[in-house]
């Protein structure tokens, strides 16, 4: 991602939340922040020790990144720790193979209007189905999948559902 403004860009309007440019205390203890770069590849020693990234300039053209010919280049390393965010729901435990649940478009479990999957009696509620987000709104939507699964089993409820999945909070 290129680097952030450090004012609110017209594409940010008031009340969303802005994407800025920050200086917190850890980036204060030191450490260069290199923006628009997409890593390629690792390079290691003949033992398997990392070496060096490689790296390549991009640029977003008509909502895609691109990578910019001949800007690659290697910094060494020797220690890469992954921070990439959610990037998905787990799959590595299986539970969605082996429900054969569906996923939507971003990788979260798919589900309706009363976060039932597409699986009968199967209910997802959190950042299973939302994605990656806040405690208050996996403890909203458990109260709310509860009033979808109380329907389900009994045809009718007076559980309150304070979200829906397709809410969506202003600010953050
Ligand atoms: C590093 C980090 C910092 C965060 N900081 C904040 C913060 O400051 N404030 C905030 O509001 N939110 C924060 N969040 C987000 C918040 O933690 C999540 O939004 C919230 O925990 C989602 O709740 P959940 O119940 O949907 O999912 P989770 O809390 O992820 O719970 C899912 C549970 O399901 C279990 N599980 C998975 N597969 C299986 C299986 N096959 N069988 C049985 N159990 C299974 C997992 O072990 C896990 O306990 C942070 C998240 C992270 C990763």
């Amino acid at each position: 991602m290129p680097k952030p403004g450090e004012e609110r860009s017209a594409g940010q309007p008031w009340p969303t939340f802005p994407m800025l440019y920050k200086v917190t205390s850890a980036h204060e203890e030191g450490g260069e922040r290199v923006y628009s770069v997409s890593t390629t590849h690792f390079e290691g020693d003949e033992d398997g020790n990392v070496q060096f990234l490689h790296l390549v300039e991009v640029e977003f053209k008509g909502g895609k990144l691109e990578q910019k010919p001949g800007t690659e280049r290697k910094i060494p390393a020797q220690l890469v720790t992954l921070a990439m965010g959610f990037t998905g729901t787990d799959q590595a435990n299986g539970l969605v193979q082996q429900f054969g649940l569906e996923l939507d478009a971003r990788g979260n479990i798919a589900r309706d209007a009363q976060y039932a999957t597409n699986v009968d009696g199967v209910f997802v509620a959190g950042d299973a189905g939302r994605g990656q987000s806040l405690i208050v709104w996996a403890i909203a939507e458990g109260r709310s999948a509860a009033r979808g699964v109380d329907r389900y089993l009994t045809g009718a409820s007076e559980l309150p559902a304070p979200v829906r999945p397709t809410d969506r909070a202003l600010t953050v």
